[in-house]
């Protein structure tokens, strides 16, 4: 059963009296647990397409469905991922992941009384990513790859449904990216969350996703879909 549905949606930006047409026409589905990737280049949609996706905007014409029902605000149980961790430097590692917890309990003392539980379960989340013991450092304390790893941890530690991966690893070295692709790998298969990752590396969409959507240089259009049938190792 298909998790995200977009039916033939469409999306334009109105700037003045400027019209940019950023997605055309798009219809894709997305089923639960599923990795799908969207490459193409800078400004053929891919950030709108997450957008619609998570319901932070509505499209201009066409239907975006998820769970089944229509979607019409902001969706819950996202976790997102961006180029850039924006980890809180004043805030431990183990801090920064138990960030979105915090921020959702509707009172202080309930993310007081939890926080033992919670701190066990970053605990858990920073020892798949190989950071085991690293919960005490500061984010200045880690070097690139460490700290879009314990960024991937933060996106987790609600055990959101559907995680959002914009760019996650174009920041880094090409050794340390493909380290990260093994170590998102693992996350997925551990957790099977249904992931939406925007790239410009094709090698990375291939390794990591059972569909890839490209995207053409003329705004907005999917011009290929291709379905990859690759044998996973079992967990
Ligand atoms: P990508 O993520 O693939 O780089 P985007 O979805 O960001 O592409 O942009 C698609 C098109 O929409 C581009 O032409 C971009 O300039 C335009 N665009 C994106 N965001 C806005 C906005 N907020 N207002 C006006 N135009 C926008
Ligand atoms: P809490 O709400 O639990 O106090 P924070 O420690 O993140 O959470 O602090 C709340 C806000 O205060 C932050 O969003 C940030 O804007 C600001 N802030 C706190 N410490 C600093 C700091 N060292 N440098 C800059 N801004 C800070």
């Amino acid at each position: 059963p298909a998790l995200v549905d977009l039916r033939q949606v469409s999306l334009t930006y109105r700037v003045g009296k400027e019209e940019t047409l950023a997605l055309a026409d798009a219809t894709l589905s997305i089923a639960k647990g599923e990795f799908i990737a969207v490459v193409g280049p800078s400004g053929c949609g891919k950030s709108t397409l997450m957008k619609l996706v998570t319901g932070l905007l509505p499209p201009s014409s066409g239907e975006v469905h998820v769970r089944g029902e229509k979607v019409v605000r902001p969706i819950k149980g996202v976790g997102m991922a961006f180029q850039n961790p924006t980890l809180m430097p004043w805030r431990t590692t183990r801090d920064n992941i138990l960030l979105p917890l915090e921020i959702v309990a509707p009172h202080k003392q309930q993310f007081r009384r939890k926080r033992a539980e919670y701190a066990a379960r970053a605990e858990r989340l920073l020892a798949s990513v190989g950071l085991g013991g690293f919960g005490d450092k500061y984010p200045w304390q880690l070097s690139g790859g460490m700290q879009q790893r314990s960024n991937l941890c933060r996106a987790l530690i609600h055990e959101p449904e559907i995680m959002m991966l914009d760019e996650p690893f174009g920041a880094l070295d090409a050794f340390t990216r493909e380290e990260l692709w093994g170590i998102m790998q693992l996350l997925w298969l551990e957790r099977r969350f249904t992931a939406v990752l925007v790239t410009h590396d094709l090698r990375e969409a291939v390794y990591l996703a059972d569909t890839v959507y490209v995207m053409s240089r003329r705004p907005g259009r999917v011009v290929m879909t291709k379905r990859i049938d690759i044998p996973r190792p079992r967990t």
